[in-house]
């Protein structure tokens, strides 16, 4: 925990492709209780990240994105008990 905390880095603007990277489209979100990332079609479904139709423009959306819908489903599955 002490890496992620106090772990430094410089930034000094954007990257190699100077673009945004994610990809469009994917699982509707009309088809997902967002409480667990559960599906509303299939039973004992779950999702997270960029598999679900979800994009923001490159600054960080889409890893947050994947990072708490990661641990809202991960959360409803060990409440689950599968
Ligand atoms: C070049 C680039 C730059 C980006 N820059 C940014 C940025 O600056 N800011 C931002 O917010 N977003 C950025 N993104 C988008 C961001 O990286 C993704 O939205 C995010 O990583 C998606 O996370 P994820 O866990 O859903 O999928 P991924 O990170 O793609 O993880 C999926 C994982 O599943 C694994 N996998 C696939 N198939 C299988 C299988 N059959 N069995 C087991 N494992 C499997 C893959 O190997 C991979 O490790 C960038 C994307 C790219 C490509």
């Amino acid at each position: 925990m002490a890496f992620f905390t106090g772990y430094e880095i410089a930034a000094a603007g954007k990257t190699t492709f100077k673009d945004e990277f994610v990809t469009a489209g994917g699982v509707d979100t009309a088809e997902v209780d967002v409480a667990g990332m559960k599906s509303r079609l299939h039973a004992d479904l779950f999702f997270a990240g960029e598999i679900l139709n979800v994009d923001g423009i490159t600054g960080g959306f889409n890893f947050q994105h994947a990072w708490t819908s990661g641990f809202v489903a991960a959360s409803a599955i060990a409440s689950a008990r599968l």
